[in-house]
């Protein structure tokens, strides 16, 4: 299965600026940035959270015993990753560690949202979270349900009030029957109760304090009352002026006809609307709203008392001056009033820096691949995994393949058979240490017929510094390397024709010194030395091209035997004794050490390191030759302690005509292609070729070849 790329450091770059609250999360739920905005609103820093799992960066608050943002957050990421859809939640709450209390946490709520971005084959690419921070909308909110609590407090208590009011009532009522019993009865035994009149008496007394006693009760009550009225308007009022000043916008409807009772400042500005509205019902003040979906969900809410949202809905408002859209996530509540609905709560929270934020990513995007699409530079992209993850047009033209093909086969297999181990070695081991790669080669094309291309790839990084794939770009250079074809022709032939007559010039020159030996003419003597040296010259330079030219036309044979290093070097000892007096040549150490490769090609190599040694660096200084064998290879150096290489030369020594610009090597003699002849040889041993040098120092030039007998040394 093919990973998407994830987005390009400069998109996550760009979105970083984005003035939204967001976190872009790989696939794998790691965070790949957030916005400067949410960095400022949490308190982090930027390193503190990306390439960290998201819920590694932001755990739940363990203070928190029931806290489930972590979980709800999950839920809605996983969602995403099934679905490949936005998904928005619910307001969550969601604590954020407080970074001057280590351990601490600090009370957030957020009103998350989840977006996929996915690629041109459809795979999720990233998700970019949007939150809100509405910890103040929330409060806000759990205030004004604390308030309607306390209203409902208010009227409990109104209603044990009033019971106890009727309960005083009854008993005060029942007080007064007994009192008319009393009388009655005194009026019947008045006569006959003149004797108890002082007891009668005092009984009536006690009953009149009892009387007194209740009445006292009576006005506590209703001093009671009184009281809670005063606080249910209090209550009242509160709640109305918390709709007031909040800071989003909020509406309350009333009864069926939907009148509004209030509607905030925040509101009026999002509705278009004054306060005139007030009291009117909802089609009078706003008649296009008829028939549409929105109407439906009030009523909904009405008859079932269910809460409802919308979200993003577009809204054009007036805002300094000029037109502009916003958009809206809308929140319905059903009102009760004694356990009956009687109203709707309508609050609004503006998500129009999320939505902007959202389309500046697609767009971005959208741009990146517009501008490959219409380049003539073949552009592609891989993963961290090396799976191909884009073809731009240029590509799919090219190869004459769709999209689709190229995406699962990649472009391996149409790279022409001669060039493909080649091509994948250079990218397998620039991609395994993640550096830039150059390579040419041969591609199948639309019309079947191979086409040479010089590609280019480049790592990219995520901003934590992670490796996110290779952006690779190539260019067809069929036409250069047509003509490079024709030179190195025309370089061949040449060479070939001068080979004869300079063969001829050297071997009369030679009878010549034979036949003139004894002459007594320094001058013919000198004019033939010189001659001779010439012609050798000569002859080195036309072997070297003769050698580049078959290199270049593959008709450069390796025929290998079996050979022991130590005894090439030191033939070479011999042979550089009677030729170089200028230096001071030194072969030690020289281990025996058995290869299996063509002798008088590795003999070249040799040669060529001595000779650039003596070229340069000084007469009377010292070269050093050694022949040592280790883990399973032949190491041959040659070290001096001529003028050095610099590190940015030392990357081109080995390629064709290459010669180090500088005055020292203006004066000295040659083409630039003996080290590239060297490395040839060596690579079509299997073999590996490198310098180490300093400035002014002293280079050493290395080869080594794997050893014919591995196990013997
Ligand atoms: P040539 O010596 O004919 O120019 P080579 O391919 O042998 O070509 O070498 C390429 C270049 O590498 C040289 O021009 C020289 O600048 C540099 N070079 C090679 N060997 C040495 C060395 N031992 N010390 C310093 N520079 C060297």
């Amino acid at each position: 299965m093919l990973q998407p790329a994830l987005p390009s450091a400069e998109t996550l770059k760009a979105l970083e600026t984005v003035p939204n609250m967001y976190l872009i999360l790989s696939p794998d739920l790691y965070i790949l940035t957030a916005s400067n905005t949410y960095l400022a609103a949490i308190k982090t820093s930027r390193e503190k959270i990306v390439g960290k799992h998201i819920f590694e960066a932001f755990p739940d608050n363990p203070n928190l015993p029931d806290a489930d943002g972590m979980q709800n957050i999950n839920a809605s990421l996983q969602k995403v990753l099934q679905t490949k859809k936005p998904h928005f939640m619910q307001i969550q709450r969601y604590d954020v560690p407080d970074e001057n209390n280590p351990g601490q946490f600090i009370q957030r709520y957020w009103d998350p949202s989840h977006t996929p971005v996915l690629d041109e084959a459809g795979e999720i690419q990233y998700i970019i979270q949007l939150a809100n921070d509405v910890t103040e909308k929330v409060l806000t909110k759990e205030a004004l349900a604390e308030s309607s609590g306390q209203l409902h407090r208010l009227n409990d208590q109104l209603d044990d009030a009033n019971r106890e009011i009727v309960s005083a009532n009854q008993e005060l009522n029942r007080t007064v029957d007994a009192l008319k019993f009393s009388n009655q009865n005194l009026e019947a035994q008045v006569g006959d109760r003149t004797a108890e009149l002082a007891s009668t008496i005092e009984e009536l007394a006690a009953s009149n304090e009892e009387l007194a006693a209740t009445n006292e009760e009576l006005l506590a009550i209703q001093e009671d009352l009184y009281n809670l009225n005063t606080n249910l308007y209090e209550s009242e009022q509160r709640f109305r002026s918390l709709i007031e000043y909040a800071p989003l916008p909020i509406l309350v409807l009333k009864g069926q006809d939907m009148v509004f009772e209030m509607v905030n400042e925040a509101m009026l500005q999002v509705l278009g609307k004054s306060t005139s509205i007030i009291g009117e019902p909802l089609f009078k003040a706003l008649p296009e709203l008829k028939g549409q979906p929105v109407i439906d969900n009030l009523y909904h809410v009405y008859e079932t008392g269910e809460p409802f949202s919308t979200d993003a809905v577009q809204v054009t408002l007036e805002r300094n001056g000029k037109d502009e859209i916003c958009y809206f996530n809308l929140n319905y509540r059903a009102l009760y009033e004694g356990g009956t609905i009687t109203g709707i709560l309508q609050a609004a929270v503006e998500v129009t820096g999320q939505v902007r934020a959202h389309q500046a990513i697609v767009e971005s995007e959208e741009r990146f691949r517009t501008m490959a699409e219409s380049s003539h530079v073949l552009i592609a992209t891989s993963d961290e995994t090396s799976n191909a993850t884009y073809f731009n047009k240029a590509w799919i033209d090219m190869t004459g393949r769709p999209a689709k093909y190229m995406l699962e086969y990649g472009w391996a297999d149409l790279i022409h058979p001669e060039d493909k181990e080649h091509v994948l070695n250079i990218y397998l081991s620039a991609f395994n240490e993640k550096r830039p790669f150059t390579s040419e080669f041969r591609i199948l094309s639309a019309t079947e017929d191979y086409r040479w291309l010089l590609s280019k790839g480049s790592p990219r990084f995520h901003p934590n510094g992670t490796f996110a794939g290779y952006t690779g770009s190539s260019i067809d250079v069929t036409e250069q390397k047509l003509d490079e074809q024709r030179k190195n022709d025309f370089i061949g032939i040449v060479s070939h024709e001068l080979k004869t007559p300079v063969t001829t010039i050297y071997a009369y020159l030679q009878v010549l010194q034979g036949k003139l030996r004894k002459t007594q003419d320094a001058f013919i003597l000198t004019a033939l030395d010189k001659s001779v040296t010439q012609v050798k010259k000569m002859t080195t330079i036309i072997n070297g091209f003769l050698n580049v030219s078959r290199l270049e036309s593959g008709k450069i044979y390796i025929d290998k035997q079996r050979f022991d290093m130590a005894g090439l070097v030191k033939e070479t000892e011999t042979e550089t004794a009677t030729m170089i007096s200028s230096h001071q040549i030194i072969f030690a150490p020289v281990e025996p050490t058995f290869v299996i490769a063509d002798r008088d090609k590795i003999g070249q190599v040799i040669n060529n390191f001595i000779s650039n040694a003596v070229k340069y660096s000084a007469p009377g200084s010292t070269i050093n030759i050694a022949c040592i064998s280790f883990d399973g290879q032949t190491q041959v150096s040659v070290k001096d302690e001529g003028m050095g290489i610099s590190q940015k030369d030392i990357q081109q020594l080995f390629t064709r005509y290459y010669r180090v610009e500088g005055t020292h090597t203006q004066t000295i003699s040659g083409f630039g292609i003996g080290l590239y002849l060297c490395s040839e040889i060596i690579h079509r041993h299997g073999g590996k070729i490198w310098v180490e040098s300093e400035v002014g120092k002293g280079s050493a030039f290395y080869f080594s070849l794997p050893l014919a007998d591995k196990g013997l040394v």
